[in-house]
């Protein structure tokens, strides 16, 4: 692994982490001092927000997995740690080993 590679993913999961605490704390204290329903808002979206960010990473639809992590975000980080990545040109699915040699069995060498 390269070092600038080690360093996106080290910004990424810095990035989520003060997501995530940021709209936790944040969604509550709008809940119990503005609205609870807009404190959910908030903790909706912060979830959906991490969930499309790590499947877009995977190459999968980031809109469709947003709405997924709003409802049920530790069971769709799970079920998205267990699927692979997709080829960026042809969605077909790529094992880690390809992904990481940036080659699909149908494309040949990806981005
Ligand atoms: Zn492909």
């Amino acid at each position: 692994m390269q070092i600038g590679n080690v360093l996106r993913e080290l910004g990424l999961a810095l990035f989520l982490i003060v997501v995530f605490f940021g709209g936790l704390v944040g969604g509550i204290l709008v809940a119990v001092t503005v609205n609870p329903w807009l404190g959910y808002l908030i903790e909706y979206a912060t979830a959906a927000i991490i969930l499309g960010i790590l499947a877009a990473r995977k190459n999968r639809n980031y809109w469709a997995w947003a709405l997924i992590g709003g409802l049920v975000l530790v069971p769709g980080l799970i079920v998205l740690m267990f699927f692979g990545y997709l080829c960026p040109k042809c969605h077909g699915d790529l094992s880690t080993r390809q992904w990481q040699d940036r080659t699909c069995p149908v494309c040949g060498v990806i981005g």
